[in-house]
C-alpha cells in the first residue's frame, strides 16, 4: 500500500534527488529552500500526478503536545509525536 499519492512521489521522496520534502509528523509536503537551512515552502498539490495532498496537521500537532504540557523543542516529547504515529493511530 502506498503511503503517498502516486509512484512518482513515493520514488522521489525515497531517492531524495529532487528538493522535495515530506514531514511525517506534520503530514506536510514541501520544496526545500536552497539557503542551506531547513526551511521549505509547503506545497498543496503533487507536482507529478496533480492530486491534492492531505492537509497539514501542524496546528493539531501543537495543540496536542501543548495539551500534554510540552512545547516545541522539548527533549521529552513522546516519541510518537516525532513521526506519523500520532495521527496514524487516530486516522
Ligand atoms: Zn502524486
Amino acid at each position: 500500500m502506498s503511503q503517498h499519492c502516486c509512484k512518482e512521489m513515493e520514488f522521489h521522496l525515497q531517492e531524495g534527488e529532487v528538493a522535495l520534502l515530506y514531514l511525517p509528523k506534520f503530514r506536510e509536503y514541501g520544496i526545500q529552500i536552497l539557503d542551506g537551512g531547513s526551511s521549505f515552502q509547503e506545497i498543496y498539490y503533487c507536482p507529478w500526478c496533480g492530486k491534492k495532498l492531505p492537509s497539514s496537521l501542524r496546528d493539531q500537532w501543537f495543540n496536542q503536545i501543548e495539551a500534554l504540557g510540552h512545547e516545541w523543542g522539548d527533549e521529552d516529547i513522546p516519541a510518537k509525536y516525532l513521526s506519523s504515529e500520532w495521527w496514524r493511530e487516530v486516522a
